[in-house]
């Protein structure tokens, strides 16, 4: 008798995903059978020229876009199997974002935009503050969390981002570009804290980037071209 093969279950398990932007006649497809498989615990690029596709993967494999064919499973889930209301209430729990642009609200102090999601998820009083501390601590921003974005610089705010992506206590972080607006220095900081934080916290980054520094910090680089990943 055989023995049942071992099941392992992904972080990610995307199979044949297209996506396919139609604008009046002109048609883009942005995904032309995209496959990959992660395993947990692991900083990874997604590298590719502008309009590779990135962008439009990191919004399927997060929920945040619907591929036209293909599915995605996080954690062994079926995305297609949930409504927007339970892809919303899953995001939270379980994916971080991180955008190019920091996202981050400008009215609040950091430390607010840290807790600010700790509250949508109905923590306590006591859960709220103290992991705000924490998250604070871990990106080194102890010292600035009642200034507001303005008042911080482009590695402070992405700094408060990363800890805003992390609040939850997710399990996947996807960042899009996170170096993107940032000098060389700071995005290596950024880079470090990435690696330290997929050490520390047992988590799985996916970052997408064109830029070459990256390749020193990750485990494994997935490069993308026309829609397609080309070599893993
Ligand atoms: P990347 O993040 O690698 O720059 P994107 O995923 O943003 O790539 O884009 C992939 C392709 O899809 C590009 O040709 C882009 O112009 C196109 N595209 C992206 N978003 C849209 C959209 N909302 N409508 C139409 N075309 C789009
Ligand atoms: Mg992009």
């Amino acid at each position: 008798m055989t023995a049942e093969p071992l099941t392992t279950t992904y972080t990610i398990e995307a199979e044949d995903l297209w996506r396919i932007y139609r604008t009046g006649t002109r048609e883009v497809q942005a995904l032309r059978g995209v496959s990959l498989r992660v395993a947990g615990g692991r900083f990874i690029a997604l590298k590719g020229r502008s309009g590779s596709g990135k962008t439009t993967l990191l919004n399927c494999l997060g929920g945040l876009d619907r591929p036209d064919r293909g599915t995605v499973h996080i954690f062994g889930r079926n995305l297609a199997e949930m409504d927007e209301k339970d892809l919303t209430r899953w995001r939270r729990k379980e994916v971080g974002f991180i955008f190019q642009s920091f996202g981050l609200l400008p009215t609040l102090s950091a430390y607010e935009n840290i807790e600010l999601m700790l509250r949508i998820a109905e923590a306590s009083r006591k859960e709220k503050k103290e992991r705000t501390k924490e998250l604070l601590d871990l990106v080194g921003l102890g010292k600035w969390m009642h200034h507001r974005p303005y008042e911080l610089s482009g590695g402070q705010q992405q700094r408060v981002a990363i800890a805003r992506a992390l609040a939850n206590r997710p399990k996947l972080i996807l960042a899009d570009e996170p170096t993107g607006e940032l000098d060389s220095t700071t995005a290596r900081e950024i880079l470090t804290l990435f690696r330290t934080i997929v050490e520390r916290e047992k988590l799985t980054v996916l970052m997408s980037s064109h830029d070459p520094l990256v390749d020193g910090y990750v485990d494994e680089i997935l490069q993308m071209k026309d829609g397609l990943i080309i070599s893993a």
